[in-house]
């Protein structure tokens, strides 16, 4: 954290010190001409982000990995040094993925081979793939994706496919999710080219990128676990960091600078709190700003639960190794999927063991996610000997729930856009940044941040003389 003089800079407040908050203030931090505080009602930094080292096992109780997606995000995994931290899942681009069909683990590699080769689709299913470019765009201004993708793919894939790849991401449920929001590229695709598989191509050669898109595709995670990008941008921020802050109000001020309750006013504020959080939050009396806050407190999230079993030996029917297993929501089981933590990420497990994380909960079955840890030990031990034939039981066992996890993008996101919109466009210096806003991913939530941190840095040469009121 660094140095101030902050009686002749202009004042930003961040609220929340997730990966959007903190790549906001990271980036921030870097404009000489601005103070910036970051407030974090908890005493953990990173947010979601929760890596857990336990008997020898290093494992994920929230985000398990990512990408950088995003030219920016890699700027910034480089800004920080940590090419070197960084590691690549095993297997590369020919890692497996178990998805489970008629009762059994089937075997989907991830690249056009593998997925050809599979026993997962029958071939009139793969068939309809090569079809795809053929058929009609919708001509509706949004469509759910079970819709969507069962128009352009057909059921069987949109089923045993798309289905258990979605919940697997977002827990989201097919029948509600939005494909023009929750999928935008594939949906994007299709409105441009008329072809989800030919718009996709293309797009690559319209957007030139920085880095070559195998890089940004590629699933990462760093030495000590994805805790080592949130403590670096930490360690490296020059914005003041402030944990166990909650801010409890967020009133505009006569002079046109905000009260966020804590310290003096400040000229600008970025929001990256979870929006059912912006309900506890005071406007003092100012009603339409009430009115904004609380309609965007209403956009609902999925309840996931992560359950890790470390064993130091098991006997199984199917070697887990791969990136796991995903549960179709027509097969019915009482997991949304499984990833093997051991053959994701070398080193991460004692000689000889393995490490299984198990989702539960999600649209589908959102009460799974409340189980206490008993029940859900219990269930998951059931279906690892149904699917794996495992009947050793777990040495160690951790369990976190999460039960408003991810923001939903379902039919009718328009409404929360415009009420982003009409917030940032009538309250001068309110800037909001998240998961809800860009793209529920670690690297979507990291570029909504900057993209925040770049707005406040326009706001800032608008002022131009930071002593000059904005209005
Ligand atoms: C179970 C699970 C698994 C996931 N897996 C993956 C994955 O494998 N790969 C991937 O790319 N993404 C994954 N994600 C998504 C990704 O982790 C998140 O989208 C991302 O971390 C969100 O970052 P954020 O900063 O927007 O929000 P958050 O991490 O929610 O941070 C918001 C912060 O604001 C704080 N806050 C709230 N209210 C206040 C207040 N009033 N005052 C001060 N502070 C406040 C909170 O305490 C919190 O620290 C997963 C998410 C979950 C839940």
């Amino acid at each position: 954290m660094g140095d101030d003089d902050s009686s002749r800079k202009l004042r930003v407040a961040v609220i929340g010190g997730g990966l959007s908050g903190l790549s906001a203030a990271y980036e921030l931090g870097k404009n000489p001409l601005l103070h910036v505080d970051l407030f974090e009602r908890s005493d953990h930094l990173g947010g979601i982000v929760s890596t857990t080292e336990k008997d020898g096992f290093l494992f994920e109780l929230g985000p398990q990995s990512m990408n950088s997606k995003h030219d920016e995000v890699e700027d910034v995994i480089r800004d920080l040094d940590l090419v070197s931290k960084k590691v690549f899942r095993s297997g590369g681009k020919s890692v497996k993925t178990l998805i489970i069909r008629d009762g059994k683990p089937v075997e989907l590699k991830l690249s056009p081979g593998g997925f050809f080769s599979s026993r997962l689709l029958s071939f009139r299913a793969k068939l309809s793939l090569f079809l795809e470019p053929f058929k009609r765009k919708s001509n509706t201004s949004d469509l759910s994706i079970d819709e969507f993708s069962a128009r352009r793919f057909g059921r069987e894939t949109t089923d045993y496919l798309v289905d258990p790849m979605m919940s697997g991401v977002n827990g989201g449920s097919l029948s509600t999710l939005s494909a023009k929001y929750a999928l935008p590229t594939a949906w994007n695709a299709e409105q441009t080219k008329g072809s989800v598989i030919l718009g996709m191509f293309g797009a690559k050669k319209k957007h030139p990128r920085k880095y070559p898109a195998k890089l940004l595709r590629e699933t990462i995670s760093f030495d000590q676990g994805l805790k080592v990008l949130p403590e670096t941008l930490v360690e490296k921020s020059k914005a003041f960091i402030h944990k166990r802050r909650e801010v409890k109000k967020l009133c505009l001020q006569e002079d046109g600078r905000w009260n966020v309750g804590h310290w003096s006013p400040y000229d600008a504020v970025i929001s990256t709190a979870p929006t059912y959080s912006l309900q506890q939050i005071s406007t003092c009396r100012n009603t339409r700003l009430r009115e904004l806050l609380s309609d965007l407190s209403t956009l609902s999230y999925s309840a996931i639960s992560i359950l890790f079993l470390g064993f130091k030996d098991v006997t199984s029917r199917i070697p887990l190794s791969g990136f796991g297993c995903l549960a179709p929501t027509r097969e019915s089981r009482s997991f949304l999927g499984m990833t093997f933590t051991t053959s994701n990420f070398e080193g991460r497990t004692p000689e000889g063991g393995i490490g299984v994380n198990v989702f539960l909960g999600g649209g589908r079955k959102p009460k799974q996610a409340r189980l206490s840890q008993d029940e859900a030990v219990a269930m998951a031990r059931h279906e690892l000997h149904e699917l794996f034939g495992i009947e050793e039981a777990p040495q160690t066992v951790a369990y976190r729930q999460w039960l408003r996890a991810i923001p939903q993008y379902e039919l009718g996101y328009e409404h929360y856009e415009s009420s982003l919109i009409a917030l940032e466009e009538e309250f001068a210096g309110l800037f909001f940044a998240g998961n809800y806003k860009d793209g529920i991913g670690v690297p979507d939530a990291i570029r909504s941040g900057l993209i925040a941190a770049k707005r406040v840095n326009k706001f800032q040469e608008r002022a131009g003389n930071p002593q000059k009121s904005l209005r």
